[in-house]
């Protein structure tokens, strides 16, 4: 068991698995929150939230999972103090919210290019001899609080490049949105 408040309180509200939402001050688009598309799993083929269960090696701890989640599934690779550096809010919380008994991280990475993420998880899925879970997302992108690409081409009033976004990942950015301290 570790010794944050943080995981304590969320073990108090009965706390299983465990998300995280990651956003950013884009310099073209504002706040955007960036998803991974599944490769399999309840929402293959659809962009989700960093997201899954404790693993034994955790030690009960849910800053572990995030922590462990993020760089199997992004290769994000942060020490305690860097979660803390972009988990924390101005008051010194760590954001969190729950959505049923999930507790969904809140991080915010300024500067976070989506080149350097998509090259970690191409190099995660060339490099065979690693787990399963490092193999569970395929690509990467950038999306608006309401779910929508940025980037997206329309024609008429067709979407021609569609990103399919879960609808978990929505649930998680509508509650996410009305919580980042950007400005
Ligand atoms: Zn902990």
């Amino acid at each position: 068991m570790c010794n944050h408040r943080t995981c304590a309180e969320i073990t108090s509200k009965g706390g299983r698995g465990v998300a995280t939402v990651i956003y950013l001050n884009h310099t073209q688009h504002g706040l955007v929150f960036g998803l991974g598309k599944e490769r399999g799993g309840q929402y293959a083929n659809q962009y989700s939230v960093c997201a899954g269960s404790m693993d034994p090696q955790d030690g009960c701890c849910y800053i572990t999972t995030s922590m462990r989640e993020l760089k199997e599934e992004l290769g994000i690779t942060l020490t305690l103090s860097q979660f803390d550096q972009h988990f924390r809010n101005k008051f010194g919380k760590i954001r969190y919210f729950m959505i049923r008994k999930t507790a969904v991280f809140l991080g915010r990475f300024d500067g976070l290019s989506r080149a350097t993420i998509k090259r970690n998880i191409t190099n995660h899925n060339q490099f065979y001899q690693l787990p399963p879970c490092f193999h569970e997302i395929s690509d990467y992108e950038i999306f608006r609080a309401d779910g929508t690409h940025p980037e997206a081409t329309v024609t008429g009033n067709r979407v021609v490049t569609y990103y399919p976004v879960s609808s978990f990942a929505l649930e998680c950015l509508r509650m996410a949105s009305g919580r980042v301290d950007l400005w």
